[in-house]
């Protein structure tokens, strides 16, 4: 039987290779709700709507269709009104706004009915900040995985140069920090560990024993 698995944590922390690879290990919809902020955002620059006002940023919302799907190597394929995203929505000018958008009660009360549609048929790996607190209360499973900041900045800086983008370790550290911060420090639904959650620091695990211990925790 089809079970929901739930995975949240801070920025960087490894949810997304995790949970994509977890993901394809059960076969699994692999649902990424961060994108999902992140996609709002890209938008709202694109339209050159204020990040804080939340009014103008729910009208934008609801008249966009968000749609995502599993591409054939499992990694997510984002669609914003049809065009495809995927890639746009990782910039920098996304990653250092999605934070203030994401704060908003009405922006994250449509996400999280979306996201729990999804999940109604069961059978995903849904990794955010909130899942197992706010939008999957009742998944059967639920990780909550963290490692140092350092060690998050450290391995966003490697897989940026590896990507042939342009990359700097202090601003990565700064940049998670305050992420992690306005994240943690909302009133809706902010960041924070379930209390039925399993935490797993993973500052000195490979991405492969990271997904190998969870599969095990799941299954047994
Ligand atoms: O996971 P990712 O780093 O792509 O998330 C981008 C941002 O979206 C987070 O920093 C947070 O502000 C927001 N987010 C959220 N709730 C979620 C997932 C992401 O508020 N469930």
């Amino acid at each position: 039987v089809k079970i929901n698995i739930a995975i949240d944590g801070p920025a960087g922390a490894g949810k997304s290779t995790v949970a994509k690879k977890l993901a394809q290990r059960f076969n699994y919809v692999y649902v990424d709700t961060g994108a999902m902020y992140r996609a709002i955002t890209w938008l709202a620059i694109q339209t050159n709507t204020d990040f804080h006002n939340e009014e103008e940023l729910y009208a934008l919302l609801t008249s966009t269709s968000l749609n995502m799907k599993n591409g054939a190597n499992g990694e997510l394929v984002l669609l914003v009104n049809n065009k495809e995203v995927t890639e746009e929505i990782r910039s920098a000018e996304v990653t250092g706004n999605v934070s203030y958008v994401a704060k908003h009660p009405k922006i994250r009360q449509e996400m999280v009915h979306k996201q729990q549609e999804i999940a109604e048929s069961k059978g995903t790996v849904m990794d955010g900040r909130d899942i197992g607190t706010a939008v999957l209360p009742k998944a059967e499973v639920k990780f909550f995985l963290t490692a140092s900041v350092t060690e998050r900045a450290k391995r966003r800086h490697e897989e940026q140069v590896k990507k042939g983008m342009d990359s700097d370790y202090d601003t990565l550290v700064k940049d998670i920090a305050k992420r992690d911060k306005i994240d943690s420090e909302r009133e809706v639904a902010p960041l924070k560990k379930a209390e039925d959650a399993m935490e797993v620091d993973t500052t000195s695990m490979s991405i492969d024993e990271v997904v190998d211990f969870l599969y095990h925790a799941t299954v047994k």
